[in-house]
Formats: C-alpha cells, structure tokens, sequence
C-alpha cells in the first residue's frame, strides 16, 4: 500500500494519492465528457465537454476525501489517530494506527464516512433544484446532478456488508458487538465482502456477455479489488492477533553487545560491524545505556574521520520509547518502531539490557511458528 504520491494535509493528516488513482482518475473524466455529459446537455463543443468532465472528476475526488476525512476525524476523536489516507481506486484507506478496540467505535467511525457522503448527495440535490429553478445553467445543474447521484452511488456501494467496506465494518461491529469475538466477527464480514464480490465479477461478465464491455470490465475490476481486500484485512487480524500474543522476550535476540560510548569509529567497525554481523549496538557510557549506533550513523561519516570520531558523537541518542521490558507484547514494538521510525528497540529488564528485538527478529519467530503449526 506504500505506493503513491504524497499530496497535502489536512487536520494533521497526510493524504496520499495511490498510482492507480491517476489511471481512473483520466477514465472517469473521459466517460463524463464522452459519455455523461453530452447525453445530460447536448449541443455544446467536444472541448467544453472534457473541461467540465475534468472540474466533476475532481469534484468527485474532492468528495470522496470529505467521506475519508470523516472516517478520519471520527476516528481521532475517539482516540484512535489517523496519520494518512490514501485514496484508492474508487474510494479510499483511512490508515488507522490500531484497529478500534470496541465495537460501538468501530460502528461509528464506519457510519460517518457513508453519512457524510448521504450530506453530500442532499447538498448537491438542492443545488441543483436550485439551479433548475433560475434555469439559466443547465451545465451548473448537470455537474451537480451527476455529483448527487455519484455520492448516492458512493454510499450505495461502501453499505455492502462486505469487509473492508463500510457495510462490513458495520456488520463486523454488530457481530462483534453481539458474540465479543472480533476474530469471528471478522471472518464472517469478510466472507460475506468476498461473496459479493464474486457476485461483482459474474455479473460483469455477464454485462460483457450481453455486449456491454467497459461497465462489465469495472464490475470485474472493482470485484478483484474487493476479494483481494477482504482476504488482506481477514488476514491483517490474525497476524495482529500473532503479534499480541508473542512477547517480546521471545522474539528478542539475546546476548547484546554494547560498545562503549568513548570508541572510534574505526575500531567499532573493525571489531563489531565485521565481527558479529549486526546492523546496530546499543552504546553504553558509565554503566548506562545512552543510544544506539547503526550502520547508517557510521555510513554518513567520510571513512578518513573514522579513526577520530567517537561513538557518543554520532550515535542516535536513546529515548525512553525505545526502550521494552521482555513482557510486552511483539505488536507494541513494532508499533513503537514505527512511530520511531527505527528498525530495532531495546529490551530491558530491572535497568539491565537482556537484548535487542528488530523486525526481522518478530518476522523470523512468526516464521519459524507458522512451520511449526502452532
Ligand atoms: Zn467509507
């Protein structure tokens, strides 16, 4: 999901555009201006056409952010913070930093995306009533006619009780609600989100079948998005269920090697960095652990300083965040790397190191479980 372009933010939150977008972005500006529009209000130039199919495509866009940030500013206000959206194909990805903790969250957050989009369709309704009233823009009443129904279709399609889609967090926060079984509750939200979407394909190649190619194509399109998500989020949770169930004493890689704070870097790199194969050492000055020194703080220095720089001057310095005790769980240090923005945390345990844990050392262990089945 990394791919794509950075945009702006808005409320502290990133927006990201995922490649894809740009591709339906051009399709759907060219179905309104050759299709859509022309019907709606025929009689004026090709090149009046393509101008207001690309104004109602970004409309749109502009439309489907307000439904995200909805998600979004929901979310945050009840305490699970949002740090980006990615806007996808068709609609978009809150990147929730946790999944909510409690369904009646979970429900809320999932209605105000499709309630917001319902606003949308009203507002845009009555503005073109009004607009019909004066009657003197048939094309002002045309964007908004397409806009209301594009947001009525917004909402139509994200109530599916599919999982991922709105529809399917909401069953999945009713279900989950009712039983207290979010594994569960998952599972059935994301099957039924696969069986619709299966429903989706058939049903385009039918279309196609009867001669109608591009809508049976985006019906297939859009149900191979759909299955692949519903399998993605399905398994998302229980690998997050692996995570919180593995301590960070198991995973952790024992046997530390701190160096000292006050060594060159010459002489860690020959006796550390070649010698045990490590990408990073916990730097210890006096007794106490002061940072951490990785092969990117080595690398920044030009090789002739290395004989007369010291550890302690271009280590990262250590903060309390980075630092766990053996019994947290796996999915709590992988958390903290990522709002680190580090790939290795410290485990200690009554203020001595007992070892480093990476995300290699997390994905290993789940390796090595998944083999063996348990
Ligand atoms: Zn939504």
């Amino acid at each position: 999901m990394g791919r794509g372009v950075k945009l702006f933010k808005i409320l502290g939150i990133q927006i990201s555009l995922d490649y894809t977008w740009f591709i339906v972005f051009g399709l759907v500006a060219w179905s309104l201006a050759q299709g859509y529009f022309p019907l709606t209000i025929p009689g004026l130039t090709t090149f009046t056409y393509i101008i207001v199919g690309t104004i109602s495509a970004a409309l749109l866009f502009i439309c489907v952010l307000i439904h995200e940030l909805s998600h979004s500013y929901t979310s945050n206000k009840l305490g699970i913070e949002v740090k980006e959206i990615t806007l996808f194909i068709f609609g978009g990805v809150a990147k929730l930093t946790k999944e909510p903790d409690d369904p009646i969250k979970e429900l809320k957050i999932a209605i105000a995306g499709p309630a917001a989009s319902t606003a949308l369709a009203a507002t845009f309704w009555v503005l073109m009533r009004l607009v019909d009233a004066i009657s003197i823009y048939p094309v002002l009443s045309a964007v908004f006619g397409y806009l209301s129904m594009i947001n009525m279709v917004l909402v139509a399609f994200n109530i599916i009780p599919g999982f991922p889609l709105d529809g399917g967090r909401i069953l999945r926060a009713i279900w989950w609600n009712k039983t207290g079984d979010l594994q569960k509750a998952t599972h059935v939200a994301s099957q039924v989100g696969k069986g619709f979407a299966a429903l989706l394909i058939g049903f385009g190649f039918f279309q196609i079948f009867l001669g109608n190619f591009i809508g049976g194509l985006w019906m297939i399109f859009i149900g191979m998005f759909l299955q692949q998500a519903a399998d993605s989020g399905y398994r998302q949770l229980l690998v997050n269920k692996t995570l919180e169930r593995m301590k960070v004493g198991d995973a952790m890689t024992m046997n530390v090697i701190a160096i000292a704070g006050d060594s060159t870097l010459a002489s860690v790199v020959e006796k550390y960095f070649f010698g045990y194969h490590f990408a990073g050492f916990p730097v210890v000055s006096d007794g106490q652990i002061t940072g951490m020194l990785t092969l990117n703080n080595v690398r920044i220095i030009p090789q002739q300083e290395w004989n007369t720089t010291l550890v302690k001057d271009v280590m990262n310095k250590i903060s309390p965040d980075a630092i766990l005790r053996p019994e947290d769980s796996a999915m709590d240090a992988l958390s903290r790397m990522i709002n680190l923005d580090t790939g290795r945390v410290i485990v200690m345990d009554g203020g001595k190191i007992v070892g480093i844990i990476t995300r290699r050392d997390i994905m290993k262990l789940m390796e090595f479980k998944a083999d063996l089945g348990i």
